[in-house]
């Protein structure tokens, strides 16, 4: 089918590469769905800038956009260089400099802001920076110095994070910044707010109760990269709207053998639990310098597609490579590619076992009919994006319409698979209207075509959430007209 309209989603990071002028709107266009704002790097007035530059770019792309904001976490990181980067060579000698007057770095040493990090460390240890990328042994600490040896050539820039294989040196998850930070995320109209580093559903419980505090609605989402959050995985789900795999820290920490099974297992998890996920870190980490991807990193992010993943997401290649657009681009590429491979064996009788509420029985029940008569699309009546989140867990291939009048909601349905948000105000309409309607529009967009066998799920009482209790086959007539299907 040549008219295939990608349905796995886009997750971008943004920094210094796309602050380029007309950059932002080029990503939207080649089909960025949400931007992550990482405040690990920047200060939040350049944070909210570039919130701001990215609600500009999508009204005039005519696109929904969702925001990720990423707290910091505990993560230890190195400071800054004098020349912002530095080329480490094996065998030599580097130095980390626990103190809070450390000079700027430079190729013999670097500081670390957190100065018990003397205590932690001993002889032999193996620090690994840059999410492993960088490795150092270290010989010997003395007082606020930690001598180590490098172990492979590299280069070293500013901020990069630190830990031990093996992992154990992040502290406790929500610190007293990323505190501060959720007030920040609430203020510039964040949709996601992601906890680094969370250990249980409790981070992720407080953090919720911190941004509604601040009066956030954001969807929270678990970034799940320490041994902890996999012991408590199920109860870290639950607690969270949005699950990210994130590769990089989670390597360090498990070791990267163990990558490939621990991915496949929480992507399958988050569907189980009806949850939003995402996996992140490094999948075409070659396209910072490099206009083209290697084949290993297309096999990557199609093997994630081909998981079942929601979305798939930049880090370095759109924040600080040299070629953010290619990136895009390639990604897009690679998912469609993957999607018209991709075949999930929906287990409609282990799904009937988690049926809790009326609307994840009636987005059931839709996906069993689309899967037995065949339709063209599924049309959502939807106030908070709840239904078409059900509907969209059984990856069933057939494009969801979530219709909404909330810009907030149709921002979270930008990071679901599978679903296209729609602005569509029913309020005043009987279901029968308003399922009329909802045809007539995405007729008139080009979404439908005359003979098109839809199914149009809705509420009595479209102003509420959670209230979908309806489900109707419909069929497209002539001009956009919704005739009920009688005879399939
Ligand atoms: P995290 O553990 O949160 O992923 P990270 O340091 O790996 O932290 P990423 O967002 O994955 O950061 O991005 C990769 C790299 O891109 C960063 O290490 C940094 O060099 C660069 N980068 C990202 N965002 C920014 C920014 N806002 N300003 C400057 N550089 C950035
Ligand atoms: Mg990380
Ligand atoms: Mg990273």
């Amino acid at each position: 089918m040549s008219d295939h309209r990608r349905r796995t989603r886009i997750v971008a990071t943004l920094g210094p590469a796309t602050d380029a002028p007309g950059m932002l709107e080029s990503l939207l266009r080649a089909g960025v769905d949400v931007v992550r704002l990482n405040f690990s790097h920047g200060d939040p007035e350049s944070q909210v800038a570039r919130a701001d530059a990215v609600r500009a770019a999508a009204s005039a792309v005519g696109v929904e956009v969702g925001i990720l904001a990423d707290l910091p976490g505990p993560k230890l990181r190195i400071e800054r260089f004098a020349e912002g980067r530095v080329q480490l060579r094996a065998g030599q000698r580097f130095d980390l400099v626990a103190s809070a007057d450390a000079p700027p770095g430079d190729a013999s040493q670097v500081g670390v802001s957190y100065l018990g990090l003397p205590r932690d460390v001993g002889r032999g240890d193996i620090l690994l920076l840059d999410d492993g990328l960088v490795q150092l042994r270290v010989e010997q600490v003395e007082g606020e110095r930690i001598a180590t040896t490098v172990l492979h050539d590299g280069v070293l820039s500013d901020r990069k994070g630190l830990n031990r294989h093996g992992g154990g040196l992040s502290l406790g998850a929500l610190t007293e910044d990323d505190r501060a930070l959720i007030g920040v995320a609430a203020r510039l109209g964040a949709d996601f707010i992601a906890v680094s580093f969370c250990r249980n559903a409790a981070d992720m419980m407080e953090a919720r109760d911190i941004a509604r505090s601040h009066g956030s609605d954001a969807s929270l989402c678990a970034k799940i990269e320490r041994a902890e959050a996999i012991a408590n995985l199920r109860e870290v789900i639950q607690a969270s709207d949005a699950v990210m795999v994130a590769r990089g820290d989670l390597a360090v920490e498990i070791g990267d053998a163990e990558l490939p099974g621990l991915q496949k297992k929480i992507i399958r998890e988050s569907l189980a639990c009806s949850k939003v996920v995402i996996t992140a870190t490094q999948m075409l980490q070659s396209m910072v310098d490099s206009p083209m991807p290697t084949r290993a990193e297309v096999l990557d992010v199609a093997n994630a597609v081909i998981d079942g993943t929601d979305a798939v997401m930049l880090s370095q290649e759109t924040a600080a490579g040299h070629f953010p657009l290619k990136a895009v681009e390639a990604m897009a590429r690679i998912c469609i590619g993957a999607e018209k491979q991709f075949e999930m064996d929906t287990d409609f009788e282990k799904a009937q076992r988690d049926l809790q509420r009326a609307d994840q029985a009636i987005a059931m029940a839709a996906m069993f009919l689309s899967e037995h008569i065949g339709v063209r699309a599924i049309v959502a009546m939807t106030e908070s994006g709840g239904t078409p989140r059900y509907l969209s867990r059984f990856r069933a291939s057939v494009p969801i319409y979530g219709l909404s009048r909330h810009p907030g909601a149709r921002r979270r349905m930008a990071l679901m698979r599978d679903v296209f948000p729609v602005a569509f105000d029913s309020r005043g309409l009987a279901t029968r209207e308003a399922a009329r309607e909802a045809v007539r529009v995405l007729y008139e967009q080009g979404f439908l075509a005359e003979g098109d066998r839809i199914i149009f799920t809705s509420g009595d009482h479209m102003e509420q959430h959670g209230a979908t209790n309806t489900l109707r086959l419909l069929k497209v007539g002539s001009a956009g007209q919704a005739e009920g299907l009688g005879v399939i």
